[in-house]
């Protein structure tokens, strides 16, 4: 009988207590029964699987982290088990989890008054409400920090933003989008709930995409958009403020990229297994071994990083450039690992039914969103050197 076939080689999941570990199964389930059959039709064409937000809804994962407004005040180590989970089995759902638990709820449980997140918190705790979160711009991405051109005007009644937003992931159907703007008159980013169906307020879908294709992106275009002061977020005073919210989902997307990577190596290993050349399972040949342990060592050693990088987080220790450094690691070994998994299933690796191609795929996004490799080598690099080498 073979062994049992299991990403998490040195046990981790032992560090849960029981009520964790059944959290961490019941995701795994719902993954596997539920979205693994659905994924890869949908991706293909480019769709969101709308119908399984209501059973999504029933896990009640939403704002993992948060305390209170129906949300599960879970440790920041679930929350990175459950980024991991989802991503094993797909990243664009994934995706679309982190987009609404983290940078959407985030940015109003860290930045917004007491009415706004009572107004939006229960209601998006349980899908009910769809959020998405617009940083990046068409001519500003790894620049946001200094090079924001969306511009919000003061009126006497509320402001006026103008300016486009790229690659927002859920804005095509969201209720609200968080829009971070510059303020005109004192020059500091300011965020705004910018709720569905405001004049002004046009979402294009982005078409063609090679990675998540299931998470549905769009492009902003604001054009006099007007936007009452009670939905400004009325703590966020600056782009500090915003870079609170994205130090914390950065370290969700270092765990995303390990549930990719296990996902690929998992199903990788299964294959190998079972295909047989030369009148034998390859996964008997000794350069198909090879492959496999060289992806096996780097997914251990990423899991052993995430794990200490979210028991930093749970004790208030993070800094940016932990989870910067973890981000790069884990998104660059991700590639690495996809692309061997691949290469072990040969011609079939290419097709997405054998759950390997669409990981290949995806990896890509990874690798670049929430910060390049480049962005978060320099946020690690101005820590350990003393040096600002951004400019
Ligand atoms: P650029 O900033 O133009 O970078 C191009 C290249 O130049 C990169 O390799 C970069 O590392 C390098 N580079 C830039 N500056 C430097 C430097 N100083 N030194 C060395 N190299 C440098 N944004 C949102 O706001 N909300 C979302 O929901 C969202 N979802 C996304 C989903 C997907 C699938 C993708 C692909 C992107 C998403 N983004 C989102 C945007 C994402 O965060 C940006 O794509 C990312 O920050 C990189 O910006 P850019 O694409 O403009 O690349």
């Amino acid at each position: 009988e073979l062994p049992e076939i299991n990403g998490d080689f040195y046990e981790l999941h032992l560090r849960l207590n029981e009520e964790d570990r059944a959290l961490q199964l019941k995701v795994r389930e719902f993954m596997e029964k539920e979205i693994k059959p659905l994924v890869n039709n949908y991706w293909l064409h480019d769709e969101f699987p709308y119908e399984i937000i209501p059973k999504f809804a029933e896990l009640n994962l939403c704002g993992v982290t948060y305390k209170g407004y129906g949300c599960p005040g879970k440790s920041f180590l679930m929350e990175g088990i459950i980024a991991m989970e989802m991503a094993r089995v797909d990243s664009s759902i994934a995706t679309f989890f982190g987009v609404q638990s983290g940078l959407a709820m985030g940015s109003i449980y860290m930045c917004g008054s007491e009415a706004q997140k009572e107004e939006w918190l229960p209601k998006m705790q349980q899908l009910q409400a769809i959020g998405a979160f617009g940083l990046t711009e068409p001519e500003v991405g790894s620049g946001a920090a200094g090079g924001l051109t969306v511009t919000a005007k003061r009126t006497a009644d509320g402001w006026v933003l103008n300016g486009q937003k790229k690659w927002i992931g859920n804005a095509p159907f969201a209720d609200v989008t968080i829009v971070w703007a510059r303020d005109l008159d004192d020059g500091q980013v300011k965020g705004f709930l910018v709720r569905k169906g405001t004049p002004g307020f046009a979402v294009e879908k982005i078409k063609g995409k090679m990675a998540l294709r299931i998470v549905q992106n769009g492009l902003i275009t604001m054009t006099d958009c007007v936007v009452e002061e009670k939905d400004r977020l009325q703590n966020a005073n600056s782009f500090k403020d915003t870079a609170r919210v994205l130090q914390m989902t950065r370290a969700g997307v270092a765990w995303m990229a390990v549930g990719c990577a296990r996902g690929a190596y998992e199903n990788a290993l299964d294959y190998t297994r079972k295909r047989k050349q030369f009148g034998k399972p390859i996964a008997s040949f000794q350069l198909i071994q090879n492959h496999l342990v060289e992806m096996l060592s780097n997914l251990t050693a990423m899991q052993s990083l995430v794990f200490r990088l979210s028991e930093l987080q749970d004790q208030g220790m993070l800094r940016d450039e932990h989870a910067s450094l973890a981000k790069v690691f884990c998104s660059l070994r991700t590639r690495d690992i996809v692309s061997k998994a691949r290469e072990v299933m040969g011609g079939n690796g290419i097709l997405l039914e054998y759950n390997v191609a669409r990981f290949v795929a995806d990896a890509e996004a990874i690798y670049s969103y929430e910060g390049t490799k480049e962005i978060n080598s320099l946020i690690v690099g101005r820590a350990i050197t003393g040096f600002s080498a951004f400019v």
